[in-house]
């Protein structure tokens, strides 16, 4: 269903999307969330269970401490308000997944409300999208349809993700566009991985996204009728499946219909969704009170306690790294990728004669080459290290930035790091006093209007005698060397 006419385009500026996304983050606690299982990825089927997590009766839940202070981590981290109280409650539904045919989740007083991240929307502008709630929930199991070789009729059911903490992000319906939910996943993903709480790795499911869309005439104030997208599994896929449901409520209401409250599945393939279920309400779950749970107290010294452990995020971390090296946003972010990425940076940035310097270099002779090559900072030939020591010679001025180009272009067509390259290719460099003595002689008697002036007091006039007798030498002259003769001579 491509947007090609002209009376298509006309029709999706008649109305307005309204975007809200669930997105459920597996907590990195060393076990389940209420029982001593491992919590690991890829085990042997049904290997990682015991009583409690198999849902057998009269097995009781214990609440796992890390799995609580790793939600409320998270929580600090996406500005929520932790509740000091909060309940645990059954949420009660069948299926294969579900051995105890109830989910053990929170549902009218969650762990956090309130809270917000900031995304930059359509034209740079920054833009707060508000976060309802971050409850904490166990995970189910998982049907395996595919890959046996009776496959064709039957599933099979692996138990071991039963009881696995999640962290689920409630957005409110605040987000407006298909770009928008992509920056705010982005958002989301960076900030819960420099808290180190979850690995957020789609592929293992440890990030899952369900999107909620409905379109509304521009301007009307009520919300429209809401679809669900279920476990769409990239971030690319989210924002394609919500161009397509847009497009798809746009053509229903355009045709008179009227769009049915439903949970849809997105077929990446074939680039669009399908009816899955139509939407069960929340009484449908009778949810009520876990009874073999007391609620669940973080009091103000221990949330005090979880904040002190937060690193510094990113967003705050962008707009020290602008101020402190003069960067743009659009480096701060390269840099600021990954919480590796940028401790790597800083703590060559520390080691450095000029952090500026070592950032300069960074954007300009590492990220035009890398992105050319289609390689991340990370698989670098030149290290962060060897950027560092590539800094250092061209802030003592033993190198110019001419070589320093060449020795990059040769680094990279070698792939070797910087000092490699330098202790093979660097400049033969004049030491001998006697030589750079004869150039600076002819230099001083060349410009004798600059040595008045000097000697008058503008003592600045060093740097471009330094800069004569380099261009008299081919820039090989020994930089040390040459200051110390000038002084002496110039004195
Ligand atoms: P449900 O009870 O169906 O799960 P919720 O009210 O809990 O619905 O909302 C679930 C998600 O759907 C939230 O992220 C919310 O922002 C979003 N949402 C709710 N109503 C709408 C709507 N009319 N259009 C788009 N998103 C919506
Ligand atoms: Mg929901
Ligand atoms: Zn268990």
């Amino acid at each position: 269903m491509a947007i090609a006419t002209k009376k298509s385009v006309d029709l999706l500026s008649k109305y307005e999307s309204v975007i809200g996304l669930e997105v459920h983050v597996q907590l990195l606690t060393k076990t389940k969330i209420f029982c001593g299982c491992p919590n690991i990825f890829g085990s042997e089927p049904n290997s990682n269970v015991c009583p409690v997590c198999l849902g057998m009766p009269g097995a009781l839940p214990v609440l796992n401490e890390q799995a609580v202070e790793f939600a409320v981590k998270a929580s600090q981290a996406l500005n929520l308000k932790v509740n000091e109280t909060s309940i645990f409650s059954r949420k009660n539904y069948f299926y294969p997944d579900l051995p105890k045919g109830y989910q053990i989740s929170q549902f009218d007083k969650p762990l956090s409300e309130h809270g917000y991240i900031e995304v930059t929307a359509a034209e740079g502008t920054k833009k707060r999208i508000g976060i309802t709630r971050l409850h904490m929930e166990e995970d189910a199991g998982k049907s395996m349809h595919d890959g046996f070789v009776d496959s064709d009729c039957k599933t099979y059911v692996d138990l071991n993700r039963t009881g696995t903490p999640l962290a689920e992000i409630v957005s409110e319906p605040e987000i407006s566009t298909p770009e928008e939910a992509y920056e705010y996943l982005t958002r989301l993903k960076e900030i819960i991985l420099y808290t180190g709480v979850s690995d957020c790795n789609m592929e293992e499911g440890s990030l899952r996204c369900d999107a909620n869309v409905s379109i509304r005439p521009r301007g009307q104030k009520t919300l429209g009728t809401k679809v669900e997208i279920k476990n769409v599994n990239s971030f690319r896929f989210v924002k394609q499946a919500l161009e397509y449901e847009i497009e798809r409520q746009t053509e229903v209401l355009e045709d008179g219909g009227t769009i049915q409250q439903e949970t849809r599945l997105y077929n990446p393939g074939e680039g669009r969704t399908y009816t899955m279920r139509t939407k069960e309400r929340a009484h449908d779950y009778r949810y009520f009170p876990e009874p073999d749970l007391l609620p669940l107290i973080v009091d103000q010294a221990k949330q005090d306690a979880i904040r002190a452990t937060l690193p510094e995020l990113p967003e705050a971390k962008r707009q020290r790294m602008i101020a402190e090296y003069g960067l743009t946003e659009g480096d701060a972010a390269m840099l600021t990728a990954t919480r590796a990425r940028a401790d790597a940076f800083e703590s060559e940035a520390k080691k450095a004669k000029s952090a500026k310097r070592l950032a300069n270099i960074v954007i300009s002779e590492l990220q035009g080459r890398l992105k050319a090559a289609g390689l991340e900072l990370e698989d670098s030939p030149v290290t962060m290290e060897g950027a560092r020591v590539s800094a250092d010679l061209l802030e003592a001025g033993t190198i110019s930035s001419k070589i320093l180009k060449e020795l990059y272009d040769h680094a990279f067509e070698q792939k070797v790091d910087f000092p490699v390259i330098y202790e093979k290719e660097k400049p033969q460099q004049i030491t001998d006093t006697a030589e750079i003595e004869k150039m600076i002689d002819e230099v001083l008697a060349a410009s004798p209007k600059q040595v008045e002036q000097y000697r008058a007091g503008k003592t600045t006039m060093i740097g471009f005698f330094v800069g004569q007798v380099m261009k008299a030498s081919k820039g090989k002259a020994n930089p040390a060397v040459l200051n110390e003769l000038l002084v002496k001579k110039l004195s």
